[in-house]
């Protein structure tokens, strides 16, 4: 019998688990089927790594079956009238905004982020649907009369059967980036979430069948490699949105691209803050501690290096200080600040990164190493670290750490900030504290990268705009980015129409028709 994860999967908001009995299961023709499947991976939940769940590799016949119910769901969901659609936003949008709560049981249980963090992540897709609401506004084309009795009018239409692949980090908005705008704008959706995480997003497949979405409008399958070749590969899904690693995300983009397919890629990071000695103290150093080990450091966003311009340097100590005040703990537990890191993987290879950057010649100011919340002995702690006298030639600085980290690097000057952050080749975020707007907009003019904070730690625009990295944080052109303007041309075509009606051929223009 179908187990569903808003009602059956109860999360009781602490870690007594396992129930290893749950299989994640998928979501076709909007109902949740078994994977008949023989390889299963196992989900944990990252602070005591036990297990939480097991998800499916999802077979090659089941995959089919999802495009197979998305491409029967098209013909009639392309000519479902604008309004009828946009009804079943406005109905998803409540309902995901009702569930908040266990969307972000959710996230916390098998993701490992606070509460507090969780319902943030949700937030963020929430705004995402909000937005969508607008649709009627956002969709119209444009008409111009182009000679007399002559006019060329466009019309904004669905691709068809489209796909996105999600990461862990954030397993509520990320497919929330991609959902809401697909299915509004009348393509069918094939989502394929993290393996790490993905009871959220089952969450949301229910949702979507309470709103009143037909069946086969939303399909969800599983696994890692395997489900995500057979989504490059299938000649009928036209569009695939990844948000993810590097090295992952640019094979999806050039074997997408190589297949035909429109791919939009947003991949990883390394932002840079300048704190400039005129700043509002107390503001920024509490920001940047905010942005820096807050979530773990599992942000594309996160703040992983600190440029200290001239005597800002001074102020280090009180940063370390402040930083100390944070602690890595259950995401169960009102007081943690920020929770384990995904997987024991994870956190060797983030103190691995800790422990090179000494060998290197760096100082680990403050050492998370080992710190492990009581009562935890198993789960992937690190808690907040800073490394001060960073060099860029060193590992630390050359690979994305995604972990509580925070990398020290001093200039003497905003430039020899700026040429810095410019050398770097991710191009994400980098903000700027300063109380002069001068500074500001020099820095924000001269800057390379996507998406730029003027005392603002974490710039990511809502959903109005676009979310806008750029550099080697995006895959190919990157011309086309998640969500806004850019996320409504990413899942719709054009198609212009001229038209002819000649004054001339009109019947009877001066006398009552004949007919
Ligand atoms: P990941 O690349 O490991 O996984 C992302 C997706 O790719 C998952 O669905 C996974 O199943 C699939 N995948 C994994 N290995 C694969 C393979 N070999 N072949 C095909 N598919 C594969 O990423 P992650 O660890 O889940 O997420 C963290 C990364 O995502 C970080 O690098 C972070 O910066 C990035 N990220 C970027 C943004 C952004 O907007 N720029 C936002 C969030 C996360």
């Amino acid at each position: 019998m179908a187990q569903t994860h808003l009602l059956t999967l109860t999360y009781k908001g602490d870690h007594n688990k396992p129930d290893t009995a749950h299989e994640t299961q998928n979501f076709v023709d909007n109902e949740l089927v078994s994977s008949t499947t023989t390889k299963w991976i196992e989900v944990h939940d990252p602070a005591t790594n036990n297990v939480v769940s097991r998800v499916p590799e999802t077979t090659l016949d089941e995959c089919k079956a999802a495009v197979i119910s998305a491409q029967n769901a098209f013909p009639a969901w392309r000519d479902t009238s604008i309004m009828k659609r946009q009804e079943m936003i406005f109905k998803l949008t409540n309902l995901v905004r009702e569930n908040m709560d266990s969307l972000a049981l959710s996230i916390v249980t098998e993701q490992g982020k606070t509460f507090a963090d969780a319902k943030g992540d949700v937030l963020r897709g929430l705004q995402v649907c909000e937005t969508a609401c607008g649709i009627t506004t956002q969709l119209p084309g444009e008409v111009l009369e182009v000679a007399k009795d002559m006019e060329t009018r466009s019309y904004r239409l669905p691709l068809g059967v489209v796909a996105a692949i999600c990461p862990f980090n954030f397993p509520a908005m990320i497919p929330l980036w991609s959902l809401p705008i697909a299915i509004v704008t009348g393509n069918c959706l094939i989502l394929k979430p993290t393996e790490r995480a993905p009871g959220a997003t089952m969450i949301i497949a229910e949702l979507c069948k309470k709103a009143g979405f037909p069946s086969g409008v939303v399909n969800v399958i599983h696994g890692s490699k395997p489900a995500v070749d057979f989504i490059l590969d299938a000649p009928e899904i036209k569009a695939i949105s990844f948000v993810g690693s590097n090295k992952v995300g640019e094979y999806i983009y050039e074997r997408g691209t190589a297949n035909g397919k429109r791919v939009q890629a947003n991949l990883g990071a390394k932002n840079h803050a300048a704190l400039l000695p005129d700043s509002n103290k107390k503001h920024a150093l509490s920001a940047i501690a905010g942005a820096a080990f807050g979530a773990a450091g599992q942000r594309c966003m996160a703040l992983s290096v600190l440029i200290t311009v001239g005597k800002a340097r001074e102020w280090l100590p009180e940063l370390i200080e402040n930083a100390k005040g944070y602690q890595a703990g259950s995401g169960f537990n009102a007081r943690s600040d920020l929770g384990p890191l995904i997987t024991p993987q994870s956190r060797d290879r983030c103190v691995d990164l800790i422990t090179s950057a000494e060998k290197e010649g760096a100082t680990i100011a403050l050492d998370g190493r080992d710190q492990k919340p009581e009562g935890f002995p198993n789960g992937n702690w690190v808690g907040p670290t800073i490394i001060t006298g960073v060099k860029p030639e060193m590992r630390c600085y050359q690979e994305e750490i995604f972990g509580p980290v925070l990398l020290c690097v001093e200039a003497d000057t905003i430039n020899g900030a700026i040429d810095l952050i410019n050398s770097n080749e991710w191009g994400n975020g980098a903000v700027i504290f300063t109380q002069s707007g001068s500074s500001a907009t020099h820095f924000q003019k001269r800057v390379e990268s996507g998406q730029v904070g003027i005392n603002v730690p974490i710039p990511v625009p809502l959903p109005m705009f676009s979310f806008t990295g750029n550099k080697r944080s995006v895959a190919g052109t990157g011309m086309l980015n998640f969500y806004g303007k850019d996320g409504i041309r990413f899942y719709t075509q054009w198609k212009t129409v001229t038209s002819l009606w000649r004054t001339e051929d009109a019947t009877d223009l001066e006398k009552p028709t004949s007919m």
